[in-house]
């Protein structure tokens, strides 16, 4: 490939970070999850022609390339996909040591998060809860699911 055959992130604006409503609160692909984080909704991207779920937010469907998609709340109950255990100060509003992780909701897709409120390894069963944020909505975090 020549140099510079791959397109530059500003030509292609869904490559940029997507994860802070600080820096992408007024991005038309993103702003929906943000005003239901805002009510305390969990959404995701969902193709109204083949029915895929997705996140993160993107202006097409990963599975049929429709220009078009739906927003669905989901239902708070997922499965923890990866974890690890952060030990160093990386951000003034977590301290540590606090658990980062990937969670794969029941509709499908992983979401990057943080698990709180208890030990939850890889394969365990988690709830949906939130972080509250000054000046921001709050972000999407999930707990471990107590046994009935
Ligand atoms: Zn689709």
């Amino acid at each position: 490939m020549a140099s510079g055959a791959f397109p530059t992130p500003s030509a292609r604006p869904w490559c940029l970070a997507v994860t802070d409503a600080t820096t992408s609160f007024g991005d038309p692909t993103t702003a929906p999850f943000w005003t239901a984080a805002a009510r305390r909704e969990l959404v995701v991207q969902r193709c109204p022609f083949c029915g895929a779920f997705q996140h993160y937010p993107r202006p097409f469907c990963l599975s049929c390339d429709a220009a078009e998609l739906e927003w669905v709340p989901v239902g708070g109950g997922a499965t923890v996909y990866a974890a690890t255990t952060v030990h160093l100060r990386v951000d003034p509003a977590l301290e540590p040591p606090y658990v980062v992780a990937v969670v794969e909701l029941d509709e499908g897709p992983r979401l990057t998060t943080n698990i709180v409120g208890g030990h939850a390894p890889i394969g365990a069963r988690v709830r949906l809860t939130w972080r509250d944020r000054d000046g921001a909505p709050p972000l999407p975090v999930f707990t471990p699911e107590l046994a009935s």
